[in-house]
């Protein structure tokens, strides 16, 4: 039976000791969407699962995209049309079923410059775009606009050469919470999920051939445990190549590092009431409307360092900057940027042909490969089609257990949040005049937990002060912090100021402000003392003081006051 899959922090040492005691059917490496959607795939299978991710849930490329739900215009291009085929029918399911909640549709705006020759072309790849639409048609089609009529919607448009321009509609999420619900929703389907505990061994069986568990390490207090599976799922995106070195196999693909660099601005700095795709000379360039800020990228460049913590430059800023600036009738400048993130796309690459293609061009499918018994890996493919991906891997997990297993079912598993819904949300005055707080707070709520609102609004009525806003003029609530550790496997100050929440993309100072007070929250639910508390800020603000030191910006912009404060107030 489904639960609410509540992934208390508090109840680590457990789920550590069922780790090391538990036979499981599945043991997934990698909680990003890939790895979360395996779990979830084989955990509704009735299959015993356990998850193991090396650093937080979504932290590696899930929580760094663009986090649109899209079919991917730019592959019809590529005659891609078996991704844009599946990718635009598991859009409309998330958006209509699976996902509510949290897949939001998203207009789109994409300027012509050539009349003549653009809108016959762009109009046609529309036309099969929303051709290839499932039945359900949760977002509108495409409409043609003039040049008054585009400038109208989007007045930041500078109108030299603009000779009208096409609309259409995608969809969009906050990739980390879309991540984290998948994940819990495998909990729910009784998947045991484990945080900051990293594979760092294949088992094998007597004979030496078949896979059979890991070993893996808590990378909290250094300790190792075994965990025996009968199928050993690899969904580690940009490290799929280590795990396959741990395993002393050779798969038949390698993954290739691309990285993508987005940059925010403030909502105000772009007068538009519409996103917008712009052409540029190797790609596109997005407008993507988040919250009080557009979300800007992105680039594609290879990229052979730090899985971890994948660098943007100077240069990737000024190439976005500049490929906003040509449709921009008032330029966007260094000084309006308020956050910048980078990351890696985990590209197939087959070991034979391919060597010396541009990242651009490799293909966003995915592959599966069991290269050797008990050990099958997936990587590739896109944030969008991950229940299919899921699907895939686990259906080659399971092909040799010589026993009956039922197949996928994810496609009538909406995620934990999005059952009731249509029910819950003509409710909401009055859940806002229940819980005595604004409608305002209502929505935001709704907007990220969907129906499971109310476990948060629970913790405001238990404790009145959880209802203050965490860092104002976010929305953000301290209620919500409390239920990233309760709920949400929230383990460090980070996991909720980068992904829980995303201050650290939204606010100019990356959280640093409110770093002490998650710290004060997460504390006390977590037994942390004072030194503790210290620390676990002092953590958090060495690690965006990296993020910036790297960034290697102009000596531009002066350090920002509130995070010298921050700092000064735990050193
Ligand atoms: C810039 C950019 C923009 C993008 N935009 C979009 C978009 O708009 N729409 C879309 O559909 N797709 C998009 N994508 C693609 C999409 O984001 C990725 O395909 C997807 O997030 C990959 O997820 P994953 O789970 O495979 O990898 P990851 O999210 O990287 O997860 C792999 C996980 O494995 C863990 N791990 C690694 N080694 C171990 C180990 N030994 N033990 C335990 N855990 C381990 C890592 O810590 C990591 O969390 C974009 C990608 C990029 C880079």
């Amino acid at each position: 039976m489904a639960s609410n899959g509540a992934l208390d922090a508090r109840d680590r040492a457990a789920i550590l000791s069922r780790l090391a005691t538990e036979r499981f059917d599945v043991l997934v490496i990698g909680g990003g969407i890939t790895g979360a959607g395996a779990a979830l795939d084989a955990a509704s299978r009735g299959l015993r699962v356990a998850l193991v991710e090396a650093r937080d849930l979504a932290s590696g490329t899930s929580s760094r995209s663009s986090k649109l739900i899209h079919g991917g215009l730019r592959y019809l291009e590529q005659f891609d049309f078996k991704l844009v085929y599946e990718a635009l029918r598991e859009r409309d399911l998330l958006v209509s079923k699976l996902a509510p909640h949290l897949v939001k549709p998203v207009s789109f705006m994409y300027p012509l410059y050539k009349k003549v020759v653009e809108r016959p072309y762009v109009g046609a790849g529309l036309v099969l775009y929303d051709a290839m639409e499932g039945p359900r048609r949760p977002v509108p089609h495409h409409r043609h606009l003039t040049a008054r009529g585009a400038l109208k919607r989007a007045p930041a448009l500078s109108p030299d050469r603009l000779a009208g321009a096409m609309l259409y509609y995608d969809a969009q999420v906050d990739d980390a919470r879309h991540t984290l619900t998948v994940a819990r929703t495998a909990a729910a389907h009784s998947a045991v999920v484990a945080t900051r505990v990293s594979a760092v061994g294949l088992l094998r069986d007597a004979d030496g051939i078949r896979v059979t568990g890991a070993r893996v390490r808590d990378e909290e207090s250094g300790r190792e445990v075994t965990v025996t599976a009968e199928a050993v799922v690899v969904c580690a995106g940009v490290w799929t190549d280590l795990v396959h070195e741990l395993a002393g196999v050779q798969a038949g693909y390698r993954v290739r590092m691309s990285k993508g660099v987005h940059i925010v601005v403030p909502r105000a700095a772009v007068d538009s009431n519409t996103g917008m795709i712009l052409r540029t000379e190797k790609s596109v360039l997005f407008f993507i409307p988040w919250g009080e800020h557009w979300i800007v990228g992105t680039t594609d460049t290879d990229w052979s360092g730090d899985r971890a913590e994948p660098a943007a430059t100077e240069e990737d800023i000024e190439y976005i900057l500049a490929a906003a600036n040509r449709a921009l009738a008032h330029p966007l400048t260094r000084a309006d940027v308020v956050a910048v993130y980078a990351g890696l796309r985990p590209l197939v690459d087959p070991r034979e042909g391919n060597g010396s293609k541009p990242t651009t061009k490799l293909s966003r499918e995915h592959v599966v490969d069991v290269p050797v018994p008990g050990l099958t890996s997936i990587a590739g493919g896109k944030f969008t089609t991950y229940r299919l991906m899921a699907r895939d891997v686990v259906d080659a997990a399971v092909a040799d257990f010589g026993r009956e297993v039922p197949g996928s079912v994810t496609e009538q598993v909406p995620l934990l949040g999005a059952d009731g819904l249509a029910a819950v949300q003509p409710a909401a005055g009055r859940l806002a005049e229940d819980y005595g707080v604004t409608r305002a707070t209502v929505d935001h709520l709704l907007g990220r937990y969907g129906t499971l609102a109310e476990e948060v609004l629970n913790l405001i009525r238990a404790d009145a002060a959880l209802a203050r806003p965490l860092a104002e003029p976010h929305p953000y609530l301290r209620a919500e912090v409390a239920y990233a550790v309760t709920h949400e496997n929230a383990l460090h100050v980070e996991d909720v100021l980068m992904r829980r929440t995303r201050l650290f993309i939204e606010s100019a100072d990356a959280g640093a402000g409110a770093a002490a007070e998650v710290s004060a929250i997460m504390g006390r639910l977590l037994g942390w003392s004072r030194r503790r508390r210290a620390a676990e800020t002092r953590r958090y603000l060495d690690l965006i003081e990296a993020e910036q030191t790297m960034i290697a910006m102009d000596p531009g912009p002066a350090p920002d006051s509130a995070h010298d404060r921050a700092l000064a107030a735990v050193r």
